[in-house]
């Protein structure tokens, strides 16, 4: 009778260390995965918006690549399609930020007669760009950065991917994510009037940058599509 009580609880204390790895396991697990939180950067009344970011997505010990959203407020369907996928894929190579732009002050509307250029909400998204996501990047220990937008087809190409300058690692980068998606071309309009808030510094100060453009009126289920080619292409670049 004595024997038997000794076996079963030798049993139970095995069972038990058996369910407390499994459990620390699991832990494990999840944490190498990255939890990903929420900062705010700017949130002044002073400023038509404020400016967060969504920090550690992906591989927490790998190199770092920031995503920027928001920038034009109209493009914002874009921009919402990277914070739904990005944030829930697993097994990504590399480490990623969000900032995040949010402008609440003349975001205006398509027909509106504003949505080409003269929409003042596209000011006031490049001014918080300059002043609150340029800095953090520049000085974040990033090895690239990837602005995202959406146009009206005026251009030759609906979605596109590109650098302001030419000849550097961000335009090297674009171009190699390009050829690793079906339906993202690399095209680079002749101007643009974002570059110098946030690309073209970014390129000049040792951070690799580029643009990803998306159709604005494209159906979600393309716009999905898409946004996961530039997550992956991106995902598999061979950074220096
Ligand atoms: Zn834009």
């Amino acid at each position: 009778m004595k024997k038997e009580y000794i076996i079963i609880t030798i049993l139970i204390v095995i069972i038990l260390i058996f369910c407390l790895l499994i459990i620390t396991t699991l832990n494990n697990q999840s944490n190498s995965n990255g939890k990903s939180y929420r900062e705010t950067i700017a949130n002044n009344s002073d400023e038509p918006g404020s400016v967060e970011v969504i920090k550690n997505i992906g591989n927490p010990n790998s190199k770092k690549i920031a995503y920027v959203v928001g920038m034009h407020p109209l493009e914002h369907l874009t921009h919402e399609t990277l914070v739904e996928i990005l944030p829930n894929m697993s097994n990504l190579n590399y480490c990623y930020d969000i900032y995040v732009i949010n402008i609440t002050e003349d975001v205006g509307y398509y027909g509106d007669g504003l949505d080409n250029y003269e929409n003042p909400g596209r000011q006031n998204g490049q001014n918080l760009a300059y002043k609150y996501v340029y800095p953090e990047i520049v000085n974040g220990d990033y090895e690239l950065a990837v602005d995202v937008h959406s146009n009206i087809g005026a251009y030759d190409f609906k979605t596109f991917v590109f650098c302001p300058l030419k000849e550097c690692m961000g335009a090297e980068y674009a171009d190699n994510v390009s050829q690793n998606c079906e339906n993202i071309t690399y095209y680079a309009p002749q101007s643009t009037t974002s570059g110098s808030y946030l690309t073209i510094p970014l390129n000049e100060n040792g951070i690799p940058a580029f643009y990803f453009e998306e159709y604005s009126f494209a159906p979600q289920y393309e716009k999905d599509r898409h946004m996961l080619e530039l997550i992956n292409a991106v995902d598999n670049l061979n950074l220096n």
